[in-house]
């Protein structure tokens, strides 16, 4: 009885954001993407490229954290750099909408006060993820969508480039390939586009067996003990009707409280909506007092796989504890703390 009584009045006086004794001095949890991915379908070369670029997403949030930067600072830096890669579905290389656009959402949240921003269909802003942080941190708003965000953005300072600069051909031979199988139109090619090159089948074939996947996103702990949370997309191959996943709800596909964990999520996103997947999670952990994996299992290998969902999470508390689940054979993810050696993984027969 009595030490339930001292652990119970060492959480009352815990308050959040302070340091857990034994808490790492940071630590990181990054994604790029869940899905069908599977290693009879990667090239030694693709394999060894997306774990180049999970290591060097470690790198660049080290750098931040390790020099006693904030959590917030770590995830914008690392998705910002996914965002340039087009390897991954966001940013430059993110997937077409049915129309031949590339509509970007994303989502930051910083659990120290709750604070967080978002935006939706933007199709100008190079970097979606600082967009979405100066909403947080440069508006009265939480969230912008279309082209009041876009004219936001351009108030702020933010890049703005053609929209032709996100494409790539392999998202475009992608989506003709979806549209063809729905029995949709073709749209032209957006004006300033590269003229047509022949596309690698092989990506193709992982593009249409993981064709929802390949958003990213960070959570990251930062020495004053606080954590935040981020995610990027271009959303689901050939969207139509405005739609918006669950990468820019907060909540659902990204959520940050220094009182539980932060999640970022990836997968099909209306059902990431529909189960408010992120903020769930956090809620398992304070209020049901569930351990980190136990919570994001419950919430993605049970409840998520029982209404058909698929994807996964990257999760991680304020006391350093980092879990990820997924219900897809793969996710591309990475993880790493203060003093600990990265781990970078892929299939879900990794550790
Ligand atoms: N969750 C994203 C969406 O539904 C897609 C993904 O994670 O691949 O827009």
């Amino acid at each position: 009885m009595r030490h339930v009584l001292i652990a119970a009045m060492s959480v009352l006086l815990t308050a959040p954001g302070a340091l857990a004794e034994d808490a790492p001095d940071w630590a990181l949890v990054v994604h790029g993407g869940a899905g069908v991915i599977e290693r009879g379908a990667m090239t030694p070369e693709t394999d060894a490229a997306y774990r180049a670029a999970m290591t060097r997403a470690l790198a660049t949030g080290e750098a931040v954290l390790e020099s006693g930067g904030s959590a917030i600072d770590a995830v914008e830096r690392i998705i910002t750099e996914f965002e340039d890669d087009a390897m991954f579905n966001s940013g430059r290389g993110a997937v077409f909408t049915a129309a031949g656009r590339n509509e970007l959402d994303s989502s930051i949240m910083d659990g120290r006060d709750l604070n967080a921003g978002a935006v939706a269909g933007v199709t100008s802003v190079r970097h979606p993820i600082s967009l979405a942080r100066a909403v947080m941190e440069h508006s009265p708003h939480v969230m912008l969508q279309g082209e009041g965000a876009e004219t936001f953005a351009a108030e702020q300072g933010l890049e703005i480039v053609d929209p032709a600069f996100f494409f790539t051909e392999r998202r475009w031979a992608s989506m003709e390939r979806e549209l063809g199988r729905l029995g949709l139109p073709i749209p032209p090619r957006p004006e300033g586009a590269p003229g047509p090159e022949p596309v690698d089948e092989g990506a193709l074939l992982r593009d249409s067996r993981e064709h929802r996947f390949g958003t990213v996103g960070v959570v990251a702990l930062d020495m004053q003990g606080h954590v935040a949370a981020g995610t990027s997309t271009g959303g689901t191959t050939a969207k139509r009707w405005g739609r918006v996943g669950d990468s820019p709800i907060l909540g659902a596909g990204t959520y940050a409280n220094d009182r539980s964990c932060g999640v970022s999520a990836t997968g099909t996103g209306e059902y990431f909506i529909r189960l408010t997947v992120a903020s769930r999670i956090c809620a398992l952990v304070e209020f049901e007092g569930l351990d980190l994996q136990a919570a994001a299992d419950r919430v993605i290998q049970d409840e998520l796989t029982a209404m058909g969902g698929d994807g996964g999470v990257v999760a991680l508390t304020p006391a350093g504890e980092i879990a990820w689940s997924f219900n897809t054979p793969g996710m591309y993810r990475a993880r790493q703390s203060a003093g600990g050696q990265p781990l970078v993984a892929i299939y879900g027969d990794e550790e």
